[in-house]
């Protein structure tokens, strides 16, 4: 009897892969297969589950403020959580109303605070607050990201994102982003709220012109309609200031913040001044874990350390270097680079960005093809000039690796 010749071993999948293929077994394919099983972050460096490096120029999405694992981030949620970790609104803890404070002396004004847990939700604030002046109508620009919730995925101006779900929380009326006349054109004594981002960040680091906040706000203020600034991707230090606002000088009725507040723990904020602070009432809004105390020590952190470490000049320099070294010397595939601080879209020719993420991914940098033709870099605030220049020296030889006619059809 001959034997029968064994099966040959089946290749095993790599770490990577492994947990990849868990994801896709268990998971929602909301997000589809994530590019990339990360198991460990330091600073502006994390790891995958296979212990390749990478220089993380996304943060987790803007979010990661102080970078990984940022020790004064550690130290707070690790006291808090030991000592009072959720108390639910039925009571108070103190973190949460020093986060108040903390907030409002940053905006240099008195006001009101709503903790929430997310962007959305704290965008899904501001859109019921708006109903509460007693005026339906809305006006958000077009390209402009709020949030997938249903208030604030009809305040988003992105058709695609909105179609499976309509019919939406109504009478948002949508105009081109930067432009004051479709603004002076659209909001009337009808309209709640106008919503913009001061940089339209999912949409590709879009920057509106010089003068376009001023011009909101004083078509609001004629209008008696309230100015909703969205900073949750572009405050908190982001831009080089704690509310990118600031540049223009313009004071908002309600700003929104999520992402960098928490330093990657979930918090969303809404800002609330004059009448617009008093239109919350008991009843009228609410969540259990607002306020949480221990993402409230979170975001204390990450203010104390932005101060205390002169963060927001850092950015600013840091993001000037980063800049400059993307657009000198000067690549043919880079046809600008735009934003603000360390919030910066890299616009190519030719809709090469899946592709650029891609080649810089195996150089070990990640970035994100946030549009089919721009990356978007946003680095932790805390990045070194060193890690700076690494990046630079890795994202030029991934472009430098693209074939002229390239990406055009990959995203
Ligand atoms: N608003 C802006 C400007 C954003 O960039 C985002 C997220 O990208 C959101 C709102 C929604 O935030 P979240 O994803 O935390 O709900």
């Amino acid at each position: 009897m001959s034997a029968s010749p064994s099966p040959a071993p089946a290749a095993r999948p790599t770490a990577n892969a492994a947990l990849a293929s868990r994801w896709r077994d268990v998971m929602t394919d909301a997000f589809g297969t994530p590019r990339l099983p990360l198991v460990k972050g330091r600073g502006t460096r994390v790891w995958d589950a296979e212990g390749n490096e990478y220089l993380d120029f996304l943060g987790g999405i803007a979010v990661n403020a102080l970078g990984h694992a940022h020790p004064a981030v550690v130290a707070a949620v690790s006291d808090q959580v030991a000592s009072l970790g959720h108390v639910s609104n039925l009571f108070i803890a103190e973190p949460t109303v020093r986060l108040a404070e903390r907030l409002l002396h940053l905006a240099g004004r008195r006001g009101r605070v709503y903790f929430s847990n997310s962007g959305a939700e704290a965008n899904e604030a501001a859109f019921k607050i708006g109903r509460l002046t007693g005026r339906t109508h809305m006006v958000a620009a077009t390209g402009g990201f709020h949030g997938r919730t249903m208030g604030a995925l009809a305040l988003t101006g992105q058709p695609a994102k909105q179609r499976p779900f309509l019919p939406l929380p109504g009478e948002v009326s949508h105009v081109p982003y930067g432009d004051a006349e479709a603004l002076r054109a659209a909001v009337t004594p009808r309209t709640a709220l106008l919503v913009l981002e001061p940089v339209q960040g999912e949409n590709g680091v879009v920057v509106p012109p010089p003068g376009y906040l001023r011009a909101a706000r004083e078509i609001t203020a004629a209008t008696g309609t309230l100015l909703v600034l969205d900073e949750i991707q572009t405050g908190v230090g982001r831009t080089g200031r704690w509310f990118a606002a600031e540049a223009e000088g313009v004071e908002a009725d309600i700003v929104t913040l999520a992402k960098g507040l928490g330093g990657g723990l979930p918090i969303g904020a809404t800002l609330a001044f004059g009448r617009a602070a008093e239109l919350l009432t008991p009843g009228t809004h609410g969540s259990t874990f607002s306020g949480n105390p221990v993402v409230c020590a979170a975001a204390l952190a990450v203010l104390d350390t932005i101060e205390q470490t002169g963060l927001l000049a850092h950015v600013t320099s840091m993001g000037r270097l980063l800049r400059h070294g993307l657009e000198v010397p000067g690549h043919p595939l880079v046809r600008e680079v735009r934003g603000a601080g360390l919030l910066l879209g890299v616009v190519l020719a030719g809709g090469h960005a899946a592709s650029v993420q891609r080649a810089a991914q195996a150089r070990g940098l990640l970035v994100n093809a946030v549009a089919p033709d721009v990356v978007r870099l946003a680095p932790p605030l805390t990045v070194s000039d060193q890690e700076v220049g690494a990046f630079l020296a890795g994202f030029r030889a991934a472009l430098s690796e693209m074939a002229p006619d390239e990406g055009r059809t990959a995203a």
